[in-house]
């Protein structure tokens, strides 16, 4: 069977969606999982956008062995030599430079006749190859460009060395018909076609960004752009998940494959969601918290006279074995190392002690620990900034009938801070306690509250965005209290605020 190579962009592409960036230790940290699942290319940036993407792609490109790093230039000189000293590291690297080809991004946009666009194409792929053996080429806005000039350019760029030749869906147009003839024509009619790799890239505006890539790997393209739950521009782009499992799953009619180690797809998804504050909806396929779910009755007992009636995967091959047991207080600082590196984490020494430290509290109230809870500690654990103010203290009196109060003791530095705040319910006046000691006022934009676990005494995790001087921050918080998840990721957000480190 052909091998697919996947090509993940969730810390490029998928990093550029509303609110959604991560700080240069959280990307460390999603490479070192997407390489550790066997994803072929790592998109980790777009290296003279800011220093902040420089210094991400460069750090990756020091901390990732197994796959190849890849980083966006446009076809500028100046972005093709930052892109090239942000690789300088990598074992596995590769430029990834685009330009766009239809009519009306090269009217509009970059005001260039096609004669201009090719020649920047060309000088681009040359100059790259001065860096690196490994380059890939992007017409971008390729299904809404001229084909017989696409023949032209991928024709042009070859010749000049570019390995691969992506064909992207910028703006989520195209039809998986229609792609798949795009394609087909390409492999019929570009010269020296088969010296490339073809790429596919979907974005998600009308739904269709799967099933669209989908299409293009039948007609012949080899590599997948996608990003973990389907992160990116506006709708998004294909998710990883589900080309992973499409391909997976139905390898009889597609008679393809990926190396894709599916096992640490959910994990995976639940750190892209805590890093970014996006939330995965319930009824997302694979990755949804209903994605396995049996609701009906006739469906819950064939499900349980054999699994395969209703559920065409098992949820452990995509990482969710839900809700088994997996840990006690007694499994011990190696059962708790040995399971965390099995979901795919490796905290620092220091890190691991500290969530060590929390596990034994939790395992001390829920007597069971879940790998939900665990994702859910570690991810506190990594989110965790330096704590300028910490909660050492709350406690709140609320009800039907009384004003719900709050009191609160935060700790900075050496120093106890007191104060107490009425507010609508208990959340808001801890909140108001909160923003009286730390004298930082702030406006919640939204809060969102999730069981980690199902059950009673499952733990609560919080996310919120608050907004201060027209700048989006996040809070991520998780305790087996729901009011103390809240005040916790309150905070988290006042620290970030005050670290003016933007979660943004
Ligand atoms: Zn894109």
């Amino acid at each position: 069977m052909d091998k697919i190579r996947i090509f993940d962009t969730t810390l490029r592409d998928g990093e550029q969606s509303p609110g959604a960036s991560m700080t240069v230790e959280q990307k460390i940290e999603v490479a070192k999982m997407l390489s550790k699942m066997n994803v072929d290319i790592i998109e980790a940036g777009f290296p003279i956008s800011s220093p902040k993407q420089f210094d991400g792609v460069h750090r990756i490109a020091e901390a990732i062995e197994g796959s190849v790093i890849a980083g966006l230039a446009r076809t500028l000189e100046k972005d093709i030599i930052e892109c090239s000293r942000a690789l300088e590291p990598a074992k596995k690297k590769r430029i990834h430079t685009f330009i766009a080809t239809s009519d009306i991004h090269m009217t509009y946009k970059l005001k260039k006749s096609k004669k201009q666009v090719l020649r920047l194409a060309t000088d681009a792929v040359r100059l790259a190859k001065t860096f690196t053996a490994d380059v890939e080429f992007s017409a971008e806005d390729a299904t809404r460009s001229d084909w017989d000039f696409l023949i032209e350019v991928y024709a042009a760029v070859i010749a000049e060395g570019a390995t691969t030749i992506n064909v992207p869906d910028t703006v989520g147009y195209t039809t998986p018909d229609e792609y798949k003839r795009l394609i087909e024509y390409l492999i019929s009619n570009v010269n020296g076609i088969e010296q490339a790799v073809i790429s596919v890239h979907c974005h998600n505006d009308l739904g269709l960004a799967t099933a669209n890539t989908l299409a293009a790997l039948r007609a012949g393209a080899r590599q997948a752009e996608v990003a973990v739950n389907g992160i990116g521009e506006r709708a998004g782009n294909a998710s990883l998940e589900e080309v992973v499992m499409a391909i997976r799953t139905r390898s009889d009619t597609f008679g393809f494959k990926t190396g894709i180690m599916s096992e640490l797809i959910y994990p995976l998804s639940k750190t892209i969601t805590s890093y970014t504050g996006m939330q995965v909806q319930p009824n997302k396929a694979i990755v949804g918290e209903n994605a396995f779910a049996h609701e009906a009755g006739i469906h819950q007992d064939g499900v349980i006279k054999h699994s395969l009636t209703y559920e065409i995967m098992k949820p452990e091959t995509v990482g969710r074995q839900k809700s088994t047991l997996v840990l006690g207080r007694h499994s011990g600082k190696h059962g708790l190392e040995a399971r965390l590196t099995e979901l795919g984490y490796f905290p620092k020494e220091g890190d691991f002690h500290k969530i060590y430290e929390k596990f034994m509290e939790i395992a001390d109230k829920k007597k069971e620990v879940f790998d939900e809870d665990l994702i859910a500690l570690v991810e506190e654990e990594l989110n965790i900034l330096p704590e300028i103010f910490s909660l050492i203290y709350f406690s709140v009196v609320t009800g039907n009938m009384v004003l719900p109060t709050a009191t609160v003791k935060l700790k900075k530095n050496d120093t106890i801070f007191q104060e107490a705040a009425t507010g609508d319910g208990p959340v808001d006046a801890v909140y108001r306690a909160i923003e009286k000691i730390t004298d930082t006022p702030i406006k919640l934009k939204s809060y969102s509250l999730n069981a980690v676990t199902r059950g009673k005494d499952a733990m609560g995790s919080v996310n919120i965005l608050v907004e201060r001087d027209n700048k989006i921050y996040r809070g991520y918080g998780v305790a087996t209290d729901v009011i103390e998840a809240s005040a916790h990721a309150f905070l988290n957000a006042i620290n970030r605020i005050l670290n003016n480190n933007t979660g943004s």
